[in-house]
Parts: structure tokens; sequence; C-alpha cells
């Protein structure tokens, strides 16, 4: 069954004092040679990560400038979700053997879905999970495009091999950047969209007087004291782990500081439980450091407050799509000190936003700097927001949406 994910319309109003003129024209003219045209976006959950985030903020947005648009995700069991778990890792370049029998458990789910997606004008397919569902919706006359959130640009063979020939039956396929494209992949139309992040959500809005810093106090932080915060899922990929051994090497230099690891379960993320019960061993043994998961009320407000609270925000995955906590950070003026991988780089530089790292040793200078030199600081994250103002906010990927529906649909009526 596909389960539909109620989206509140989010008139276009709100954005447009955030918008350069242009593109809120762009917006306008797209949106009405658009109106009524059927789109769904389909994705395998509707809560925790990047996507489920940014399709809640964009297909409210579409709805409201009258398209009809959908959003849609496929169910499948624990065992289903640990097989696309493992396609995830295997495509961002984990060796992994995939067995046949995992290949029939993920193209089982996929056919029993194929069956309820007629009515579309556009079908945009969210990651790996739902990839296959193109083989088996058939023809048809809706156009499908299918969105990669993360960094194929070095697949395991195997798992690539298998899923290739599913991707190559959709009319265009979209990546966050062009390195991630696996090098034998051919497609009809590629194109280039980095994600962003929409600053009217409850993650991103502005908050009245000093109701972050007591949200925080809390949750049991000194809020007196700094804190490091990593937003991120738990996936090896995040480098939690790594994120620790930081906070350990900081700490020796600045005993006050603090860690705060913020960690959603996402639907579609069976391995995260793993990866929290050995970082919840940690948590155990130091005072000051503390795991949060939205089981215990960390949802998008509170994630919000503690962005907001941070001195220095931390990112220290190993691999990334983009990495939207990041732009996260960097429109609260939060300083980052992120992994120099996958998207992080288009969002921050060394000075601009923060600084990139890749080893835990880096990371902790970077962070020790950061908070030796508050005015730095300050005029270092300044700079990241104006970045994210001038690319990373939903607007834009709204229009990179809308022209890309836009063009497709041109194409296949012509
Ligand atoms: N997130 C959240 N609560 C958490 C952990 C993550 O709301 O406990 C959000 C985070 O704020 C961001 C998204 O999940 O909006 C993660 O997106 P990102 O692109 O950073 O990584 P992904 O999970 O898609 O790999």
């Amino acid at each position: 069954m596909l389960n539909r994910v109620p989206v509140q319309p989010k008139p276009i109003d709100r954005y447009l004092p955030l918008l350069e003129e242009p593109l809120g024209q762009e917006i306008s003219r797209l949106a009405a040679s658009l109106r009524g045209t059927r789109v769904l976006q389909l994705n395998a959950t509707s809560y925790g990560g990047g996507v489920a985030e940014l399709l809640l903020s964009l297909v409210g947005l579409e709805q409201s400038l009258g398209l009809a648009a959908e959003w849609r995700t496929i169910g499948g069991d624990e065992a289903f979700f640990s097989v696309t778990k493992q396609l995830h890792n295997a495509l961002q370049g984990r060796p992994s053997p995939f067995t046949e029998e995992q290949k029939t458990r993920y193209l089982t789910v996929n056919r029993q879905h194929a069956a309820e997606l007629d009515g579309y004008d556009v079908v945009i397919v969210h990651d790996p999970q739902p990839a296959a569902i193109r083989h088996y919706a058939g023809r048809g006359h809706a156009t499908w495009v299918w969105r990669c959130h993360i960094d194929t640009s070095a697949p395991d063979e195997t798992a690539w091999g298998f899923l290739r020939p599913y991707v190559e039956e959709y009319d265009a396929a979209v990546f966050t950047m062009a390195q991630f494209v696996p090098p034998d992949l051919t497609m009809p139309r590629m194109e280039f969209i980095p994600p962003a992040i929409d600053p009217f959500s409850s993650k991103n809005r502005e908050l009245p007087g000093d109701l972050a810093r007591s949200t925080v106090a809390e949750f049991g932080v000194d809020v007196e004291r700094p804190l490091l915060l990593q937003v991120a899922r738990f996936d090896p990929w995040k480098d939690p782990k790594g994120a620790i051994d930081t906070y350990q090497l900081v700490k020796r230099e600045v005993p006050a500081v603090q860690l705060a690891l913020v960690g959603s379960m996402a639907g579609d993320d069976p391995e995260a439980w793993e990866v929290f019960r050995a970082i919840a061993h940690d948590d155990r043994a130091d005072r000051d450091l503390y795991v949060f998961t939205n089981l215990v009320g960390v949802g998008s407000l509170e994630v919000n407050c503690f962005q907001r609270t941070a001195t220095v925000v931390l990112q220290k995955s190993l691999r990334e799509g983009f990495g939207l906590a990041v732009s996260e950070a960097l429109w609260k003026g939060v300083p980052v000190v992120a992994g120099a991988t996958g998207g992080i780089p288009l969002q921050l530089q060394d000075g601009v936003g923060g600084f990139l790292i890749t080893t835990v040793e880096q990371a902790a200078q970077r962070i020790i700097y950061l908070l030796r030199h508050p005015q730095e600081a300050a005029q270092i994250a300044a700079a990241g927001r104006r970045v994210v103002t001038e690319h990373f906010l939903l607007p834009r990927l709204l229009r990179d949406e809308l022209r890309l529906i836009h063009s497709l649909l041109e194409g296949a009526h012509a």
C-alpha cells in the first residue's frame, strides 16, 4: 500500500520578501503554466532524514501554486528496509554481497506498489528504495524522474549493476552534483539540483525571546557552557563515533565543553538502532555527552532550539549526499565544522560558514579555534548565512524543480 502523507499547502507569499525579483517572477510564470499538473513525489519515509524534510515543504508550496502535487511513501517490512539500507550503503561505496534473495525481496515490494501508480503526469521517485517501481508501472503516459540524494560516485559494483537497468528506464535523473553520477549511467536527461532548507518550517523559523535556550536547558544541558552539536541520523556515514572522539579531544583543551548528538530514528533505517546502542553506552559514561532522539521528544522545533543554542555545529560525515543540517545551522548564524565530503563543500568553505575537515584531530583543532575566537566565529558564521540565503533556500529548489517539470512535459507533448 502506498501511504499518502498529509501536506498543508504553504502560501508562497511569505517567501517573496526573501526572493530576488526575477526568481519570484519565474516561479509565478512556471507555476501558471503547470497549474493542475498531477505530480507525485514518492519516497520511503515520511519522517527522519533530509528527503522527508524537503518534501514536506516542497509539496506544500507546489500545492499552493496550483499544481495537483501529492506525496506518497512506499510501505515495507523491516526485512525490506534492511535490504534497502544495505543498498543505500552499497551505492555510497560500501562493498556489499547483494544476494539473490535480497534482490527478490526488493523487487517484490517494488512490484506490489506499482499497480497504484496511475493518473499522474509526472512521478518523481526519490532514492533507491522505490526505484524499481518505474519498471513495474509500465509505460503509461507519465514522465518519470529518478531523484538521487546520495553520493553514488563510486558505488559497489554488484549493487549498482543490479539497480542501473531500473534507473535507466526513467526519462530523467536528478543528482545533487555532477560528481555523484555513477560512471556508466546512461540517461536521456540528467540534471544537477542541490536541495535547500525551508526558512519558515518549524525546524528553521525564528523563535521568540530565549525559547531556544530555555528549551535546551529543559533537556539538562548547561546553556552557560559551550555546546557542540551534531544533528544527524545514527548512521555510520554520519560518523557519530568520530563526533564523540572529536569532542573528547576538544574537552582536553576546553574542559567546560559539552556535546549533544541529536538523531532521529527514520522509518526506513533499521541500522540506526545498532549505532544508537553503541553511542548510548558512551553517553552513560560522561555527564557532558548527551544523546537525544525524536523518541524522547526532540522533534523539529527542539532541533531548531538546539541548533540556535549550539556554540559550534559539527557534521563529522564521511559520506554525505548534501547534509541539510549544515545549511540549517548556517541559516541560524552558527559556525559549522564539517567533513569535506559530498555536498558539504557546496555549502561551506574554510572561513565561510566554518571549516572543512577530514580527521578527528583537524575537527578538534578547528572547534577549539572557534571556541577561543568568538568574534571571528560570528563573522565566519555570518558569511555562511549569506551563502545559504543566496543558494540554499527553498524557493530556489522550487524554481529548479518547476523548470525541470515544465521542460520535461514540453518535450513529452512535442
Ligand atoms: N533531523 C532531525 N532530527 C534528528 C536528526 C536529523 O530533524 O534527530 C533532520 C535534520 O535537521 C535534517 C535532516 O533530518 O533536516 C537530515 O538531512 P541531511 O541532509 O543532513 O541528512 P540525511 O539524513 O538526509 O542523510
